[in-house]
């Protein structure tokens, strides 16, 4: 073979040994020492077989030391004394191989796992700052939204007026003629209100006169409504007194909405959310349906905060802008906070409907909404009389929560008076029931039932019980979680704890801890003892640090089914702990968590929470601590007002049809949850 013969082309042997030679020159020493031979031979295959074809050298030297009869013409990287076998070099070159491969697929599962373990702390910090980012969200939401309530109150000039025109006829209260208003208890406007005052004094230092302003104001603030007969008009009813039609919560829990209408002049006392099957926050049953047509609302009347009595009330001031919004002082304060909570709830639930593909999914209200509703909110102190058109309403304490009022709505020469949730027991936070006189031989009541058929244990032992329980857990280095409704009871139980163990530590968390601060700024206007936060009663502020450092003490926090709120984030971190304790104290529906957790009391076991499963070791108890007046309760109530006809609502059917037939047999006159029309007489 001469170097002008094509050459053969190598065979991968043959590659090799090239490679081995080429790698064993001394211009290769630093690249031999950085790859073998294998690996030159298989990067490096294009240039060795140029070389193969370029250098009969190469191939000579190459046959030759395959067939063991010559060494390579550099000595100076040759093997040693014998050259192993082409099989042994190729089990070696294998074993090599295989090594490398071992090593190199350890490297990678290393790597892998590091990613994985990498992956896992980027997503869980990633989780946690969406979370934080949608709690400073919120935080943002709720405080904006104060802030405009708070500036609306400040800079609201009808409001002003309204306190003014409010004093102002308080103190020119003329008596109506009928005796039983003589007796009234008349609550003084200037105690409810001190800062108007000066205001007072100043127009009466100017030589300002009282009378001609107040017809100023009669006339600016209390609007002119339809009559019922226009003059001329050919009257086809004679108008016997207000009709009363129950448009929500009559036979149900939930949604309660009555309407008071005498001639042009529809009132709604309470306008609440009725939770159906399908949705969560829905109007009052017959709203839409009855009032489709017809005289606008002029006002809703609301009994007390809670969502039930007051939370569609931004709607219905949508819908009808006029409307005025009337209630007891401490619900004037605690209606924009709950309807803040709603609609930031309302939102939430709005946009998981679109993510599911819901076009129409829009919240009942927003921001704005509950503005406008804040802003049309009138305080009415208890006693004090207030014209709406052909009707006038006033309210008395019920007992039931804060601020919680009964109506008496007058017109045509009759009274109705509406109960609103009522509790006859007395509560550390609540004014108690107190009937006024003008209660008294009512036309009609329209009586709450919701315990028409229980008898409640004392409250007191009920309480006992519960503080004994508390002080035994808590004395033992554990802590406790009590689950309540974010308004009335976690500030009732907390004030019973904090004046039963006043060196307790409680903690407050959620809405809860909001309305707590309302609880107690009302109290300081009305120097009331229901300040709920103290040294030893906090909110939580942070609730990270309070998991880790709060070891021992109380924690009331919202919602009290433990369906959502930060009830249930507690509730993993004290479940599991044999010496903590979960105490249950409201009512409890069927698919409720707190349900079930009752359902595992006697043993432990696992406990399905919204956001996953808790081994439960904790002890479970309830405690019936209602604001519901039970069956002896109400029949207090009605032999007090002894009304001429009774009407039940906010209740359930089969119970009030059993309470229906005991009033019957005590010569009471219950009629049928229906509209209703006073009888010609
Ligand atoms: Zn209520």
């Amino acid at each position: 073979m001469t170097a002008m013969e094509p050459a053969t082309p190598p065979t991968p042997a043959q590659l090799l040994r090239a490679a081995e030679i080429v790698l064993s020159r001394p211009a290769m020493a630093g690249v031999a020492a950085a790859t073998s031979p294998e690996r030159y031979a298989a990067e490096q295959e294009g240039i060795l077989r140029r070389l193969w074809d370029g250098s009969a050298a190469l191939r000579r030297t190459v046959g030759a030391w395959d067939s063991g009869r010559a060494v390579p013409s550099s000595s100076s990287a040759l093997p040693g004394a014998r050259r192993p076998s082409t099989e042994e070099r190729q089990v070696q070159r294998l074993k090599g191989q295989l090594a490398e491969a071992k090593e190199r697929a350890r490297l990678y599962r290393g790597r892998a796992e590091r990613a994985q373990d990498e992956v896992t702390v980027l997503r869980t910090r990633l989780e946690e700052s969406a979370e934080r980012s949608r709690e400073a969200e919120e935080t943002a939401t709720t405080v904006a939204m104060e802030r405009d309530i708070l500036s609306a109150r400040a800079n609201d000039p009808v409001r002003a007026l309204r306190t003014v025109h409010r004093a102002l006829r308080s103190a020119a209260a003329t008596r109506s003629s009928d005796p039983r208003d003589s007796a009234a208890p008349g609550t003084d406007i200037l105690r409810a209100h001190p800062s108007v005052r000066p205001l007072l004094e100043l127009i009466e230092s100017a030589g300002g006169d009282r009378e001609g302003l107040l017809k100023t104001l009669d006339a600016l603030l209390v609007p002119d409504l339809p009559r019922a007969a226009p003059a001329g008009a050919v009257e086809t009813s004679v108008v016997t007194g207000p009709r009363v039609v129950p448009l929500g919560g009559g036979t149900e829990i939930g949604g309660s909405c009555i309407l008071v209408e005498l001639g042009d002049t529809r009132v709604l006392v309470d306008a609440g959310i009725r939770n159906d099957d399908r949705a969560d926050h829905v109007a009052p049953r017959l709203l839409d349906t009855e009032l489709a047509s017809g005289p606008p609302v002029a006002a809703v009347v609301v009994t007390h905060a809670h969502n039930d009595h007051g939370g569609w009330v931004p709607a219905v001031v949508r819908r009808w802008p006029g409307a005025r919004v009337l209630c007891s002082s401490a619900t004037a304060e605690l209606l924009p906070l709950m309807w803040q909570d709603t609609a930031q709830l309302m939102r939430r639930r709005a946009d998981e409907r679109r993510r599911w593909g819901e076009r129409s999914a829009d919240a009942p209200y927003g921001r704005a909404e509950v503005n406008v509703a804040s802003r049309a909110i009138e305080d009415l102190p208890f006693g004090f009389r207030v014209p709406i058109g052909d009707l006038d309403i006033e309210l008395f304490p019920a007992g039931h929560i804060l601020g919680s009022a009964g109506v008496v709505v007058r017109g045509a020469g009759r009274r109705i008076v509406v109960s609103g949730d009522v509790s006859v027991e007395r509560q550390l936070g609540a004014e108690p029931l107190s009937l006024p006189v003008t209660t008294e031989e009512t036309d009609l009541l329209v009586m709450e039932s919701t315990c028409c058929d229980a008898l409640h244990m004392s409250r007191e032992a009920m309480v006992e019980d519960l503080v004994r329980s508390v002080r035994e857990v808590c004395e033992n280095g554990g802590r406790v979680l009590i689950p309540a409704t974010a308004l009335g009871r976690a500030q009732e139980i907390a004030l019973t704890l904090s004046s039963r163990l006043p060196d307790l530590p409680v903690l407050i968390d959620g809405l809860a801890g909001n309305v707590a601060e309302t609880y107690g700024r009302h109290a300081e206007a009305t120097a009331a003892e229901r300040a709920v936060l103290s040294d030893r009663v906090r909110r939580v502020k942070d609730r990270r640090a309070e998991q880790l450092t709060f070891r021992q003490g109380v924690v009331v926090s919202t919602a009290g089914t433990l369906r959502g709120g930060p009830a249930v984030i507690w509730a993993r971190d004290i479940l599991p702990d044999p010496a903590n304790a979960l105490f249950i104290c409201g009512y409890q529906d069927e698919d409720a968590p707190g349900r079930r957790l009752l359902e595992l009391a006697d043993g432990n076991g696992t406990l399905d929470l919204p956001d996953g499963p808790v081994e439960v070791r904790a002890a479970v108890r309830q405690f019936q601590l209602g604001a519901h007046a039970d069956r002896r309760g109400l029949l207090r109530v009605i032999d007090e007002v002894q009304p001429h006809e009774i009407m039940l609502v906010h209740g359930r059917e089969e119970a009030q049809r059993r309470f229906r037939r005991l009033l019957r047999e005590r010569g009471d006159c219950p009629v049928d949850t229906a509209a209703w029309s006073p009888a010609h007489s």
